[in-house]
């Protein structure tokens, strides 16, 4: 039988780690949601769109509701360019929100996330996995952690990658999207009322993941 979990949370909480240790560990499929609204925000900023103007909203529509994204081998391609890399960084993330923002463009881009869901089963990454677009799923996790800590590991992982970065400003950047997220009229970030919160401030990767297992388990 296929089975679904969900891991919702803010920005930089650990949910992409813990979602690849989890399709590791099951043999499920993964679904990045917020790849694909990256993607649109590729899409947005190759076509110059203004995501702040009204004038654009019909043009970002329509580009969601035929994006030209796929996902090949844990790379994603926009047409037939490479852009695993290009949309990881906070201003395609800053795009991404505002256009996920949009409810006409959320609606257009939910069969295309719930056409993951795959036998034997698929492990789902987002902010609305659990509440909307898999409601039914069959375990839903929701992590948090403050701003500062997740800011903390988001430079860390900059400083692996060689990039020297200013905490205050990513402090700043993750708080904005956060509330932009949590503020917006569909599919606020807010955990499903039957998923199990876990507070990752204070766990390593390997707690977090031992937490889920364990409850995956029960
Ligand atoms: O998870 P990630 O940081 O890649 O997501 C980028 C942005 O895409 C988020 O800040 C959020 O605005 C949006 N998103 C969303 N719903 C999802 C996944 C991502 O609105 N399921």
């Amino acid at each position: 039988m296929l089975k679904i979990i969900t891991v919702d949370g803010p920005s930089g909480v650990g949910k992409g780690t813990l979602c690849q240790r989890l399709c590791d560990i099951t043999g499920f499929h993964f679904l990045d949601s917020g790849a694909i609204y990256r993607s649109l925000a590729y899409g947005v900023m190759a076509q110059q769109l203004d995501a702040d103007n009204e004038l654009a909203l019909n043009d970002i529509i329509a580009l969601a509701a035929s994006l030209p994204v796929n996902f090949r081998a844990g790379q994603i391609f926009y047409e037939q360019q490479d852009i695993t890399l290009a949309i990881r960084n906070e201003d395609v993330a800053a795009i991404a929100s505002k256009v996920a923002a949009i409810p006409a463009v959320r609606t257009a881009l939910l069969q295309r996330q719930k056409a993951f869901a795959q036998a034997p089963g698929l492990v789902a990454d987002g902010r609305d996995m659990g509440t909307v677009v898999f409601p039914q799923a069959d375990l839903k996790l929701f992590l948090t952690a403050s701003a500062k800590i997740r800011a903390e590991r988001r430079v860390n992982q900059l400083k692996n990658q060689g990039v020297i970065a200013n905490i205050d400003q990513i402090i700043s950047d993750i708080e904005a999207r956060d509330e932009r997220d949590r503020n917006r009229s569909v599919a606020p970030l807010l955990p499903a009322e039957d998923a199990i919160v876990i507070d990752t401030s204070l766990l390593t990767i390997e707690q977090v993941v031992d937490n889920a297992v364990k409850i995956m388990q029960e």
